[in-house]
Order: structure tokens, then C-alpha cells, then sequence
């Protein structure tokens, strides 16, 4: 890319998410270097992620290896999927034990959203029409399910995104994702630590708190363009 292309996408989508999420819920910043790799296209993209890692077959957009802490992105598909890999790299300084189901939740959120120096907010994104479509023929699992269960990568992994990520911006809608995120941080053990953490921040049972989230799911509307 570029070398002013390379720095304002710097500026724009890693440094200016970060340190909206620093503001937002994370304490801890990384005490060790992320290494970025962000490549002009699907063929750059492919052939650096063979000849650096032997991954001949990466995701579409883009992914990050936790073991040396790098990102790895087809950035021409959009800047999405590195603000919800940045998220993955920085909440496990904050949040080492955080659960697959709220890592993603949050990630997802991020992928598609409006990014302001103290705040990221989410908006609607590609992964709605699953999640309503899951609604509607009464197929979604229960949202004591998807938070309590260690099956997000299961088989229902393309649903379990969208439930999760939709289930992340409801909370956020309500005014109440920052005071989750540090409540769960801070009360994350435990096999139902999750729903606990739901239940004391919206002051509700879950499942009443699961039917009115479902409820708002279907007014959210998608349009591809
Ligand atoms: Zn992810």
C-alpha cells in the first residue's frame, strides 16, 4: 500500500478505536507489541499469509494469531474486520479470561460502527438477517444458552455471532454495555457468572431481559448495498 494510505489507515482504524475502547471499558493497555499486517488485496494477502505463516487458506477478510499477537488483513475488504480483530487483541490485557461468547460479542460490534474519540458505537451490520430469520421459525437457542455453554465455535457458530453481537448492542442501546463489561470483568467466575452479571446490570430476569432484546432485534432492518 501506499505509505500515506498505510498512515492514515493507522490513525483512522487502529488508533483511533483503541483508544475510543481504552476509554470506554479497558484498564490494562498491551505490555507487548501487536504487529499489524494490513495487505492492498486478496492476492497479496493470500500469498503473505503462506509464505510468513504456511496458511494457505485464510478467512476472506482477514484474522489474528494470539500466539505472536499479529494481525493479518485483507484490508480492500473494508476496515470491519480489523477493528473487530484490535478488539481481540486489546481486551485480553483487560479481561484475560473474558468468555468466547462476550470476546466475539464485543469484536462483532465493532466490525461494523461509528468510531468517536471516546466511544465506538455499533450499528446494524451484515449478521442481522440470520439472527432474524433465527427469530422468526423460533430456531434461536435460549440466551441462557449461548452465555453459559462453552459451544460458541460449535455448530451453530454463524448464529452464535449474531445472537451474541446483537445481544452486545441491545446492552449498549440501553445504556448499559460499559457498567456490563466492568461488572462482568470484575464477577466472571463461576458457571452462571454470566447471567448474574446480566441480571444485576439491567435490574431483571433474564429472560425477561431476552424477550424484549428479541423484540428490538425485530425492528432493526438491513440493507445490503
Ligand atoms: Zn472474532
Amino acid at each position: 500500500m501506499p505509505e500515506k494510505k498505510v498512515h492514515k489507515m493507522a490513525a483512522r482504524s487502529v488508533v483511533m478505536p483503541a483508544k475510543a475502547m481504552w476509554r470506554s471499558y479497558f484498564r490494562k493497555k498491551p505490555t507487548r507489541v501487536i504487529t499489524i499486517l494490513l495487505f492492498r488485496d486478496a492476492k497479496t494477502y493470500k500469498h503473505w499469509a503462506k509464505k510468513l505463516y504456511k496458511n494457505t487458506d485464510p478467512p476472506y477478510f482477514g484474522y489474528y494469531r494470539p500466539g505472536d499477537r499479529t494481525m493479518v488483513m485483507n484490508i480492500a475488504t473494508g476496515t470491519g474486520t480489523l477493528v473487530h480483530e484490535l478488539t481481540h487483541a486489546l481486551i485480553v490485557y483487560d479481561f484475560p479470561a473474558v468468555p468466547l461468547w462476550f470476546n466475539e460479542g464485543l469484536a462483532s460490534l465493532h466490525e461494523g460502527c461509528r468510531v468517536l474519540p471516546d466511544k465506538i458505537i455499533g450499528v446494524v451490520n451484515w449478521r442481522l438477517p440470520a439472527l432474524r430469520k433465527a427469530v422468526r421459525s423460533k430456531r434461536l437457542r435460549p440466551l441462557r444458552e449461548l452465555v453459559t455453554r462453552k459451544d460458541f465455535y460449535g455448530r451453530q457458530r454463524g448464529l452464535n455471532y449474531a445472537q451474541a453481537r446483537y445481544f452486545v448492542m441491545y446492552m449498549q442501546k440501553r445504556g448499559l454495555l460499559q457498567k456490563f463489561h466492568k461488572h462482568f470483568r470484575d464477577n466472571h467466575r463461576g458457571k452462571d457468572a454470566a447471567v448474574k452479571a446480566i441480571e444485576h446490570v439491567f435490574d431483571a430476569k433474564l429472560e425477561k431481559i431476552e424477550s424484549d432484546y428479541l423484540k428490538w432485534v425485530m425492528t432493526l432492518r438491513w440493507r445490503s448495498r
